[in-house]
């Protein structure tokens, strides 16, 4: 990567419009920095003097910074960020103004909150809700206003936004795993902490072409549009020269991101044409959940000042690889040891299959509720749409891996690799783990990496907040467990064997090292009993199945009451996304296609009338030929106009019910529009690319 940037270097930008740890140091009074240290990293309370200092100091760094206004900055359930801003001043008696900014307001805000999604936990007659600050997530400024992150509560204390429950299953996972760590004789370690490095995927197309596209606007995802002669077969795309525009804005995206402390790494282009990617470098959870709402804000602002529009959907282009984020997540300790990597000493190899194991056993216990984490109607196109990664979840392991723990399956111990022989497993007896194995499965949704799980499901608009807490709980379940068991174990070390070998025997169904891709696959994980869940209506509702909410509100994630309503949310936008897009469908093939199918054949008739008007022997049997071919699908277009119409009506207007109507949703609605765009993309291709109303396939994917 290019260190120096146009003048500046990247240490000088690096967090340049963050109020971090370095200037909380610098600016705060030594007494009062020492007390925050404690709120931040052991969760002590925060005092009001405190905030009241703190939020001096804050206000002062951001107004030399030339900013004017304060946000709570919070994640409500639509998925996306939500502020609202307030200058800095206050009136004075004067008539002039000062310019103030309490403890109270860094602390507490209360937005009025009606219009926020709740799943009917907040009556509309208490329409406020209340933000509070998360002081483990620094404070930045964006747009001249200073950013404060913050949770999004009701006022009868119910989680409202993606923010409270992640927090919630950090400490979750925290409590249980050091437990377990208590238990291997680690006394230093006083927290355990889940990091995250999500890649990101997205498209870049150009601006003038996009606002030709009501489906790209309204949507997100072209809703016609034949194949180009040209896709990604040459795969001549992945890892790319850049070309100069796209290069232009990945460099602006990179110094944007850094002033706000997101450390953008890994820049490229991916498989499909105009398809790109960016990773960062990974942190904690919540901060990593933050950063990745920024650079999603980020990549399309800094995109349109480049005439380009930067396309976060699941799948932009039919045909053509969608777009994920690969979700690489491990837990590490406060003192600095990453618990997924195999260690040097038998003792850590032993501390290391323990929580390797609990992760297999979270995995296949709860495929369900991490399929349902990452499940949106725009990723329903990528998973189980033969496209990686399929909808059944697995785990790859590698050949090595895998390997030990068939053999601890079998024999309660695992052979020397290096001195060879057999040695029983136990704390002291452990063999050597392979460290980083080689070979990489690119088609697993959930594949170790050598010191931490990928997970390759998640779609590229979401926010990751939902997978990471389920997979802090689920982990932070099995790691309970297994700390009640050696905590009343007799003897450690056969505990210890006796639940890797019980581990590995029950779950060893969800470890697949094979081609998740292949038909082979999903005949045999249907022979295993692994749940194969294909669109988010029926993946959603396992988020309700007794046996999920139970944990989630043992682990006090969400109660019930809260679990309940994000299933509501979640079912209601799957039911308004769909209804967007079939609206946008008809209105695209009612006034656009339908009319320039109309003209073309008028024009073509007039064609056929005017050389029969000529009295000459000219063969006119290609006009002919076309006129009788476009009439007909143009006759057959109209029908399926029609007929999702009638679907959308019926559906739309079905009440009651709302999980039935979903599935109506997913069942005709989406049927009738697969059906209409059929007929669409064959007139795109015979009709006269001159008349053709829109940019297609081609030109998009192959203009920028
Ligand atoms: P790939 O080979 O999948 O392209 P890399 O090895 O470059 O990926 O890493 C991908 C991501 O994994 C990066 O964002 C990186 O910061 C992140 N990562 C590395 N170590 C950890 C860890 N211990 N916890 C979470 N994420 C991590
Ligand atoms: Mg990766």
């Amino acid at each position: 990567m290019n260190i120096e940037t146009k003048k500046v270097s990247i240490s000088e930008v690096f967090g340049s419009n963050v109020f971090n740890e370095a200037m909380m140091k610098e600016r705060l009074p030594k007494e009062i920095y020492k007390s925050l240290r404690k709120t931040l990293y052991e969760g002590a309370p925060l005092n009001s003097t405190l905030a009241e200092v703190v939020a001096t100091a804050m206000k002062d760094w951001a107004i030399e910074k030339g900013a004017t206004h304060f946000t709570h900055w919070f994640q409500p359930l639509t998925g996306i960020t939500a502020e609202k801003h307030d200058a800095f001043i206050s009136p004075t008696a004067d008539g002039k103004v000062i310019l103030e900014f309490s403890g109270k307001e860094l602390i507490k805000g209360e937005p009025d909150a009606s219009s926020f999604p709740s799943g009917g936990l907040r009556a509309t007659f208490e329409a406020r809700g209340y933000t509070a600050w998360d002081c483990t997530s620094p404070a930045f400024i964006k747009d001249d206003t200073l950013c404060i992150p913050t949770a999004f509560c009701s006022y009868t204390g119910e989680a409202l936004d993606k923010k409270t429950p992640l927090l919630r299953s950090m400490e979750a996972i925290s409590r249980q795993a050091i437990r377990v760590l208590k238990l291997f004789g680690n006394t230093t370690a006083t927290k355990v902490i889940t990091t995250v490095g999500p890649e990101q995927e997205y498209f870049l197309i150009d601006k003038g072409m996009y606002n030709k596209r009501k489906d790209l606007i309204f949507t997100g995802r072209t809703l016609f549009g034949a194949r180009p002669p040209k896709g990604q077969e040459l795969e001549d795309h992945y890892f790319g020269t850049l070309k100069e525009r796209v290069s232009a804005f990945m460099k602006e995206l990179d110094e944007e991101l850094w002033k706000l402390g997101v450390s953008a790494k890994t820049k490229h282009n991916e498989v499909a044409p105009s398809q790109h990617e960016l990773a960062p470098i990974f942190s904690t959870t919540n901060i990593a959940t933050d950063h990745k709402q920024l650079t999603l804000e980020m990549m399309k602002k800094i995109a349109s000042r480049h005439g380009l529009v930067c396309l976060l959907h699941e799948k932009p282009f039919a045909g053509v690889n969608g777009s994920g984020k690969h979700n690489n997540w491990s837990m590490g300790t406060d003192d600095g040891q990453n618990l997924l990597d195999p260690g040097h000493t038998p003792h850590e190899n032993a501390q290391f299959l323990v929580f390797l194991c609990a992760v297999i056993k979270a995995v296949d216990e709860y495929a369900d509720l991490l399929r349902a984490s990452a499940a949106t109607p725009g990723n329903d196109h990528r998973l189980g749409a033969n496209e990686a990664p399929p909808a059944i979840i697995s785990i790859f392991l590698g050949e090595q891996l895998e390997d030990i723990l068939e053999q601890i399956e079998n024999n309660g111990g695992a052979k020397n690799s290096k001195q060879g022989g057999f040695l029983k497993i136990g704390v002291s007896t452990l063999p050597d783990l392979p460290k980083d194995s080689t070979d990489r499965n690119r088609t697993s949704p959930f594949a170790f990496t050598g010191n931490k799980f990928e997970f390759r499901m998640v779609g590229s608009s979401a926010s990751i907040a939902e997978p990471n807490c389920i997979l802090n709980t689920i982990v932070a379940e099995e790691l309970g467990q297994i700390a009640d068991r050696l905590e009343d174990a007799k003897d450690f070390e056969t505990e210890v064997q006796k639940i890797l070998k019980e581990i590995t025997k029950n779950h060893k169904r969800i470890i697949f090292n094979g081609n998740n891709y292949s038909n082979e696959w999903e005949l045999e994980a249907g022979k295993r009993g692994l749940p194969n869940i294909r669109s988010t209506v029926e993946a959603i509702t396992t988020y309700i199945s007794e046996k999920n909410i139970r944990l989630i509100e043992k682990h006090n994630i969400l109660s019930r009451a809260e679990t309940r309503a994000r299933y509501e949310i979640a079912l209601e936008n799957y039911i308004k996304t769909i209804n967007i897009e079939a609206l946008t469908m008809l209105e695209i093939a009612k006034r656009q296609i339908l009319p320039t199918a109309i003209n073309y054949t008028g024009r073509m008739a007039d064609v056929v009338n005017s050389l029969k008007a000529t009295g000459l022997p000219v063969d006119s049997s290609a006009q002919n030929e076309l006129l009788m071919e476009v009439s007909a699908l143009a006759a057959s277009f109209k029908k399926n106009i029609s007929a999702l119409e009638t679907a959308l009506d019926k559906t739309s207007n079905s009440h009651g019910d709302t999980f039935k109507q979903a599935c109506m949703y997913r069942d005709e609605v989406f049927l009738a529009m697969e059906i209409l765009r059929q007929d669409g993309d064959k007139l795109e291709v015979i009709i006269d690319a001159e008349l053709w109303p829109m940019p297609t396939y081609g030109e998009m994917l192959f203009n920028v």
